[in-house]
């Protein structure tokens, strides 16, 4: 009996859907572009928490977006709860940052609790150095990544494309602003190198003529050797300054402050505001390095 019901049950439900999926783009043709409906929204999951602004400043009301990695967490690491698995089975869209050790070891378990989402990969137009995922703290190559993540909003969601293209030349712009502010920060200290915990800031470095000196071993603590190595580095070039992140390890960073007698400065590489934190972080970085040879 049963085995007789059920097709009949969810041949109904799907009729119901297909009504009301109908509805809905009757309705969307004639208000676009449609800002203020609930039902409408993408749901947007992203790996960390600075994408979460990304694709908030792309798709603005037309998007709700979760963000896998909770805050404090350490994007190298990370795993998630059962909640959130269960949350991303109704998620139309996931916006992998690429090359984030968690994706690699998370990604075929998020696929499988969601067959019809749409997996885009934000680093696809990118050259990743070294295995380094840390695309986002670079403004010039988060313009790279807007244009991945809002090609796949307007993939998703064709109906509000000219809203979509609107917001991204608006974030574009803003990212160009925000790239030139952080140039004329950091003219004054250019070709210098600084010392930092987790290598984070390599493409950052890269785009404002830095260089980044880590003391973190492919994600581990140093051993006696490389410490000791790290420090001769940092005494012949006077390093007054050690940058680390509350999500990683001090423990390290702050033996070698202790030992030069320089200080641990926290710079945030997972902001919810990124543009606010990358001025942040020049400006802290223009003012800690210029002092130092
Ligand atoms: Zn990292």
């Amino acid at each position: 009996m049963l085995g007789f019901k059920k097709p009949v049950v969810i041949t109904a439900l799907l009729f119901i859907l297909v009504v009301a999926l109908a509805g809905c783009q009757a309705h969307t043709e004639t208000t676009q572009p449609v800002t203020d409906k609930n039902e409408h929204k993408l749901t947007v999951f992203v790996s960390i928490l600075p994408q979460a602004d990304f694709v908030r400043q792309l798709g603005g009301e037309q998007v709700e977006v979760n963000v896998m990695m909770l805050p404090g967490a350490n994007e190298h690491n990370y795993e998630p709860d059962t909640g959130q698995l269960k949350a991303l089975s109704r998620a139309d869209l996931y916006i992998k940052v690429g090359h984030l050790p968690f994706e690699d070891a998370w990604m075929e378990r998020f696929i499988s609790t969601n067959r019809d989402m749409l997996v885009v990969d934000s680093s696809q137009s990118i050259e990743i150095i070294e295995h380094n995922p840390h695309i986002w703290l670079s403004p010039r190559l988060v313009k790279v990544q807007a244009e991945t993540i809002s090609a796949a909003l307007v993939q998703l969601d064709p109906q509000n494309q000219e809203y979509y293209l609107q917001r991204k030349q608006v974030f574009l712009k803003e990212l160009d602003k925000l790239d030139r502010e952080i140039a004329a920060t950091l003219s004054g200290v250019k070709g210098k190198s600084f010392l930092v915990y987790h290598p984070a800031w390599g493409y950052f470095a890269r785009d404002y003529g830095l260089q980044e000196v880590a003391i973190e071993e492919h994600g581990k603590e140093p051993g006696a050797r490389e410490m000791s190595r790290i420090i001769d580095y940092a005494k012949k070039n006077q390093v007054k300054t050690i940058f680390a992140s509350s999500q990683h390890s001090t423990h390290s960073a702050e033996a070698i402050a202790a030992d030069l007698g320089a200080r641990v400065v926290l710079l945030d590489p997972l902001p919810v505001d990124y543009m606010d934190n990358m001025r942040k972080v020049a400006k802290t970085m223009a003012a800690e390095l210029g002092g130092e040879q």
